[in-house]
């Protein structure tokens, strides 16, 4: 049976860095629905248009349009490695409705796995992230920085700064995950599937918590 993982975490937690890591020591997939949204942005397509407003914004892109896009990421071929799920579900009517997708194909999560990391460090992460446009690994000018500044170690990606890293948008998706995404975490709490892991250790570490908890579920 193909394994399910859930990462959560707030904006700027780790969870993108770590599901690289995850994807590359389990072999199973990474889906970030942030990166699914950013895709279709930069292939302009129509679900791209309707994202890009909520995403400027720094709110959530409306349930029935991210269920719709995971859906069809996992139809067919798309789930028969299992999945890391980055950044999804973030309310509670994406948690029901992943369960029930799922469901359908006799599929289950094994484990929720969330990266705690205070607000204010949070803040100081997304501030000095930078993105790589080819391979997607993302590194910090402070605590994680390329070899060389603003270039890619892996592929040599001229490093970019997301559009919706700007301080005013970051403040405003933090106050979102606190506002509407914790209630998530409660609702895997009462269902036994929530380990809690400590986001502030070091990114190897983080990784080595998050590897044990998944192989203790699988
Ligand atoms: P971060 O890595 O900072 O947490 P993401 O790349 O996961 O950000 O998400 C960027 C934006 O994409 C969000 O602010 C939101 O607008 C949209 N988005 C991503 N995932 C979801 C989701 N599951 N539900 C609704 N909107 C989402
Ligand atoms: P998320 O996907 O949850 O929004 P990212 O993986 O994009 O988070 O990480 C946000 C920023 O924090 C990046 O610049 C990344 O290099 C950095 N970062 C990630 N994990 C750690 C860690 N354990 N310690 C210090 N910095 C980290």
């Amino acid at each position: 049976m193909a394994t399910f993982v859930v990462l959560m975490g707030g904006p700027g937690a780790g969870k993108g860095t770590q599901a690289k890591r995850l994807e590359r020591e389990l072999g199973i997939p990474q889906i970030a629905t942030g990166d699914l949204f950013r895709e279709n942005l930069q292939n302009n397509t129509e679900l791209g248009q309707t994202a890009r407003k909520y995403m400027d914004a720094g709110e959530l892109v409306p349930d029935e349009v991210t269920i719709g896009m995971v859906r069809q990421r996992l139809s067919g071929e798309g789930r028969s490695q299992g999945a890391i799920f980055d950044g999804f579900p973030r309310t509670c009517p994406q948690a029901e409705a992943l369960e029930a997708l799922l469901a359908e194909w006799g599929e289950k999560l094994a484990v929720v796995l969330y990266i705690n990391v205070r607000r204010d460090v949070l803040l100081q992460r997304l501030a000095g992230r930078w993105t790589c446009p080819i391979c997607g690994r993302v590194y910090h000018v402070l605590f994680n920085p390329p070899k060389e500044a603003g270039v890619c170690d892996v592929d040599g990606g001229k490093l970019f700064q997301r559009a919706d890293d700007t301080e005013e948008t970051q403040r405003r998706r933090i106050d979102v995950y606190f506002e509407q995404t914790a209630p998530v975490l409660d609702y895997y709490r009462e269902q036994g599937m929530l380990v809690e892991i400590d986001g502030e250790q070091s990114i190897e570490e983080v990784t080595e918590s998050l590897v044990a908890a998944i192989r203790d579920a699988t």
